[in-house]
């Protein structure tokens, strides 16, 4: 099948800042050094474009997690320019669609079953989409958004700007004028790039899928500590309303920390996140799901398959009992309408609830330990 035309404007982009990256920036700091104020703004302006697409295109836009202040929408509007990956818009659309369509050859843009280097860069390289590009049908809401609207009319004089001007004026004031425009212009951009590319491309290949396996996307902690914590993207295709990506408090994703201190200033409100039962029943299944995948051609299969079933069940069960209770005891202290004895009965049967579902939940692991 002859493939679409070449994209030029795109693939001089990537090609000469690519190169400009790899050989004038060392060529650079070897021949005239880089002190600490230049590291420092290719620091904070890295961050800036990195958290703007996490925290703005994706988990604001895309997704709708959360709800934010104009003021945090204006900051992340400016950053995303800065970022030049396209408008918040062109790419919230790119990605609802690849969310919908996940792996899909046709209609995911960035497919990773079309390989590392369709799904990283490839797909920007020519013209795949065809009249897809325009398509703006799966973000009308967003076509309503102010800020989101004025970005994208502007969005060509937005990313110039911002792309030449700070780096100019940061080298003025600098002194060292080439210096900056390489490190916080070139490898900045180039760095931005591949860093949220990589979520398209290894995030769908290295790592592991602890919720599901019905697409290709993993977890991989390492991703997470290069991209805000967009790394965690099993759970992100399996729970794509939560602004969350790593759940635990343990999971690196300043994304998510962003989002929680912008909600304690005020800036951000309504945060939404999975229920915790549909998490753990989702890491249920999928342990059980693997444990069977593991039995085939057993001698003793049929006992085994017998055994995690009863188990699989049996814990099931207490999830949700735990949970239910969990919820009714929330709401209760909220309304505070309880006696107090009808509060203490509620309180006690949740925690014998909770111990009996902790027991079986470690029983649950040992059988599991036992199989492997
Ligand atoms: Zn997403
Ligand atoms: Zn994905």
């Amino acid at each position: 099948m002859e493939r679409p035309p070449i994209i030029i404007s795109n693939t001089l982009l990537f090609a000469l800042t690519g190169l400009t990256a790899l050989i004038a920036v060392p060529w650079y700091g070897l021949t005239h050094g880089f002190d600490s104020w230049q590291w420092a703004s290719f620091l904070v302006l890295f961050c800036y474009c990195g958290i703007s697409i996490t925290a703005g295109y994706h988990r604001l836009w895309s997704h709708k997690t959360y709800k934010a202040h104009p003021a945090l929408q204006w900051l992340f509007a400016i950053g995303g320019a800065l970022a030049l990956q396209n408008s918040a818009l062109h790419w919230s659309s790119d990605h609802r669609r690849h969310h919908r369509n996940v792996d899909d050859d046709h209609q995911d843009p960035y497919s990773a079953s079309r390989g590392f280097w369709y799904s990283h860069i490839g797909w920007m390289l020519r013209e795949y989409q065809g009249d897809r590009y325009h398509d703006y049908s799966n973000v009308r809401d967003l076509q309503n958004n102010p800020v989101v609207a004025w970005q994208h009319k502007h969005y060509l004089a937005l990313t110039l700007a911002t792309n030449i001007c700070i780096p100019l004026l940061l080298g003025l004031i600098h002194g060292d004028l080439l210096g900056m425009l390489l490190l916080a212009g070139v490898l900045r951009m180039v760095m931005t790039h591949h860093t949220t590319f990589f979520i398209n491309s290894l995030a769908h290949i290295w790592g592991s899928q602890p919720f599901t396996d019905r697409n290709s996307a993993r977890d991989n902690g390492i991703l997470a500590f290069f991209t805000f914590g967009e790394g965690y993207h099993n759970y992100h295709h399996l729970f794509e309303n939560d602004y969350r990506n790593g759940i635990h408090w343990w999971q690196f994703d300043p994304t998510k920390w962003l989002i929680r201190c912008s909600a304690w200033l005020g800036l951000a409100r309504d945060l939404r996140t999975c229920p915790e039962e549909r998490i753990e029943q989702a890491r249920l299944q999928m342990q059980l799901k693997r444990a069977h995948a593991k039995l085939q051609k057993r001698d003793d299969m049929e006992m085994w398959q017998t055994l995690l079933q009863e188990e699989y069940d049996k814990l099931s069960q207490q999830l949700q009992h735990y949970y239910a209770s969990r919820k009714r005891l929330l709401e209760e202290r909220k309304r505070k309408a309880l006696a107090r004895y009808d509060a203490l009965k509620l309180q006690l049967e949740y925690r014998s609830l909770k111990g009996g579902f902790r027991v079986s939940r470690r029983n649950w692991n040992r059988l599991l330990a036992n199989l492997a």
